[in-house]
Formats: C-alpha cells, sequence, structure tokens
C-alpha cells in the first residue's frame, strides 16, 4: 500500500493540515478568484492554523464557479492540457482544466482507489465509460491503471456486444461500470446465450450511481444486480470540481478519503460542522492542485461520514454513499424525499422495465411528483406498486403510463455520461 492511509490518525491530520496551509498560501498567490476574496474578507491565510480559523474563509458555490469560471485558473493558459466539463448534473456544464501536476494527482488518486478494491499489477481491468465526450473521470482510470501497472481494456461506454467480446478475448477480472450499464450487460449476455455468471470478470468498479444506503447495505440497484451476477461491487464517489475519487474497500463500510489529496467538511444548514453518522452537505478542499484549485467548494451533495477504523487498515475517514443532492429536495404531501428514495422503490420492483422520475411545481407552487413507467406492466402489478410505494415512502406519486421510446428520449440525452433517471422541471 503507497500513500499515508496506514499511518496513525494524528499523523494523517499533520500531513493533510500541511498540504492544506501549502495550498492557501499557493491560492493567495496564483488565483485571481481567492485573491479578490481574501482581500474582501480580510483573510490572512498564513494565520490559518487551526479548523476554526478556515471557517472564517466563505464557502466557494457552484455558481461562483460558473460565474468567475476563468478567475478560478492558476497558471498560464498554455500549460494546460486536459480541458473538460463537470457533469451538469445540476445546471449547465462548467470548464474544468488540468496540467502535468494535475493529470500526475490524478493518476495517484485512481491507483489509490484501484488498490482500495484490491487491484494489483498481473490484474486486467475493462473501462465500460466513456473516455472522451470531456469526462475527466474515464481519463484517470486509465492513468491509475497505468501507473498501477495492470492490464487496461478500453471499451468506452456502451455497446454491450463489444463488451462481453473484449471479455471472451481478454479475460479480464474487473470492470469499471455505470450500475445500471451492468444491468444491460445482463440483459444482453441472458438475450444471447453468454454464460455470464462463469465469465472471467469477479469484481466491478461502480460510479454514477449509488449502490448502497447510509448504512452500507445494498439498495435496491446494487442488490438486483448482486441476485442476477454475484460479482463484488465497489462503489466510489467522484466529481470532476473535486478531482478526486473516494472509493471503498472490500469491507463495503465507506468511501475511503485519501487525505493528502483532499480536505473534506460535512456541514449542517448553518454551516456547522455535523457529528459522526449525521447528515449534512459535503465540502471540499482540493490539495496538491494546481490548475483550478476550489476551496472550501460546496458541493451540494448530502453525506455521512465515519472516522471508526476500518479494518482493512486505514485510518482514514470514510464517507456515505450520496444520500441525496441538497437542491433536488422534494417536498410531497408533506413528507421529505430525495430522488434517490423514489428510484430505490423503482428498481426493487421487478415489474417496471423502465421509468423516469419527473419533479414539477403545481399550481399552488408545491412540488408535484410524477412517474413515467413503461406500460407494459399489468393492472395487478400497477396496484402493486402504489401500495409499495405507501409502505416505503407513505406517498403514492402520480403514475403515467407511457410509450418506452418516450422514456428513453428523456433517459438518454445528446451528450449524457450515464442514464437519467431524474428530472427536476421546478426552475
Ligand atoms: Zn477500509
Amino acid at each position: 500500500m503507497t500513500s499515508i492511509q496506514t499511518d496513525p490518525i494524528e499523523k494523517i491530520a499533520r500531513i493533510q493540515w500541511l498540504e492544506l496551509q501549502k495550498q492557501l498560501l499557493y491560492l493567495q498567490k496564483n488565483s485571481g478568484f481567492y485573491k479578490k476574496l481574501f482581500k474582501e474578507h480580510k483573510i490572512d491565510v498564513s494565520k490559518i492554523k487551526t479548523e476554526a480559523d478556515l471557517k472564517l474563509i466563505p464557502i466557494t458555490t457552484k455558481e461562483d464557479l460558473q460565474r468567475y469560471n476563468e478567475d478560478f485558473i492558476c497558471i498560464p493558459s498554455e500549460e494546460i492540457i486536459d480541458h473538460v466539463t463537470t457533469s451538469g448534473t445540476l445546471g449547465s456544464p462548467v470548464n474544468f482544466a488540468l496540467n502535468e501536476a494535475d493529470l500526475e494527482r490524478l493518476a495517484l488518486n485512481e491507483m489509490q482507489s484501484f488498490e482500495l478494491i484490491g487491484v494489483k499489477k498481473g490484474d486486467k481491468v475493462q473501462i465500460t465509460t466513456t473516455l472522451d465526450r470531456r469526462f475527466i473521470a474515464g481519463m484517470a482510470y486509465f492513468l491509475g491503471l497505468r501507473k498501477l501497472g495492470a492490464g487496461i481494456i478500453r471499451t468506452g461506454s456502451g455497446m454491450p456486444h463489444l463488451q462481453w467480446d473484449s471479455i471472451a478475448r481478454f479475460k479480464p477480472n474487473y470492470l469499471v461500470a455505470v450500475p445500471s450499464f451492468l444491468l444491460k450487460m445482463i440483459e444482453y449476455a441472458e438475450a444471447n446465450g453468454i454464460d455470464y455468471k462463469n465469465s472471467s470478470i469477479k469484481a466491478a468498479m461502480c460510479i454514477g450511481e449509488p449502490l448502497r444506503d447510509q448504512n452500507f447495505e445494498l439498495n435496491a440497484l446494487g442488490r438486483k444486480i448482486k441476485e442476477l451476477w454475484p460479482i463484488e461491487l465497489f462503489s466510489t464517489y467522484a466529481s470532476t470540481e473535486m478531482a478526486t475519487a473516494f472509493t471503498e474497500c472490500k469491507y463495503h463500510t465507506g468511501n475511503h478519503i485519501q487525505p493528502e489529496l483532499i480536505y473534506t467538511e460535512v456541514l449542517d444548514d448553518a454551516g456547522n460542522p455535523v457529528k459522526i453518522g449525521e447528515i449534512g452537505e459535503l465540502v471540499i478542499t482540493t490539495l496538491q492542485v494546481q490548475t483550478m484549485p476550489l476551496l472550501r467548494f460546496a458541493t451540494g451533495d448530502l453525506v455521512s461520514y465515519t472516522n471508526e477504523v476500518c479494518k482493512c487498515g486505514r485510518n482514514t475517514k470514510r464517507l456515505s454513499p450520496i444520500l441525496g443532492r441538497k437542491k433536488q429536495h422534494i417536498k410531497f404531501k408533506g413528507t421529505s424525499l430525495y430522488p434517490q428514495h423514489i428510484i430505490d422503490v423503482l428498481m426493487g420492483f421487478d415489474a417496471v422495465s423502465n421509468f423516469i422520475v419527473i419533479v414539477q411545481k403545481d399550481d399552488m407552487g408545491m412540488d408535484s411528483l410524477l412517474i413515467k413507467i413503461s406500460k407494459s406492466i399489468s393492472d395487478m402489478d400497477l396496484n402493486n406498486l402504489k401500495q409499495h410505494f405507501q409502505a416505503q415512502l407513505h406517498v403514492i406519486p402520480k403514475i403515467a403510463l407511457v410509450n418506452d421510446e418516450k422514456i428513453n428520449n428523456f433517459k438518454n440525452p445528446l451528450g449524457s455520461r450515464k442514464p437519467v433517471m431524474f428530472l427536476d422541471l421546478r426552475n
């Protein structure tokens, strides 16, 4: 194991804090956006020595990043190598950039992520996500695996036939995949007589969609995959802005933080740190980033954390899966929900083959929920589904039966890196 992850907790904290102070001085010197912010708020970064001091620095928002995008760039433009965009889950995509050192840092982060799930030199990993489309992660997987010395098969996204052909040819033992795509691969294998249960694949590193709930149990999607294809499923959580992935180890009890690469805070609505196990918004400060470092950036993602020592021997904090996105909070008939709750119910219901969840404002300005599902469902199953909603969420959303084609048009918009299962039409 490389990294400082198995060092004593105090040593990890000391190293992390040193990196944080280095990053603060770097921002003071090189970042147009943060220079201005420090000046306006009379912040002397050399005096930031404790968590309490750090709290004096205002939060950076997604809107800041969108509005003052170029002011975040700390290096001359000719030093930029990789130009990418954010996923745009909560708005339009934002430009991001990386230089040579950032790509090296990304490789280190991803190498350590693969080590977390047990990949070694000699293993082969098939990357079933896109490597292009301005996507930071596809390149990160390649760089991380290269650094680790593992074998790589770059099949790219979609094309189940090419995935299975590559598995037959190269015998990879790991996949990198969006979980719902694993279901597509299983469907294709079943339809084409491929003996997928005895393939070379033993595990998948999953991105883009949560696989587990707050108690680290598999959610409906995770269970569905595992029942059909009993490979080991690992969650990761990452974003372009964070330029860092958090990955779970073989004990599956949260996504390990790589403390030399990122500083994390989990804050309540008033900006105070939440207690262990409580839910708050993840606020991050990237460490060792040169091109577009972010300081106290509010991700909008709701998580909890634990710092119990992990059985794997790493003494690093671990984050829960994303439990919701702050902006996607839904108040429906007095019940507080996040899209993931609804998606979980639908995913756990076999008679629903295809769906999309839509939230909009009604005439009274209240949140209303509409679920479009494939009209292949029987009346009995539809009734059961409603009862299922009542039992699990205590509310029954409006359900419309439509053609698969209509759902698929929504689900796979041009350029999307994963299927869209939730549409927010409130703004
Ligand atoms: Zn662990």
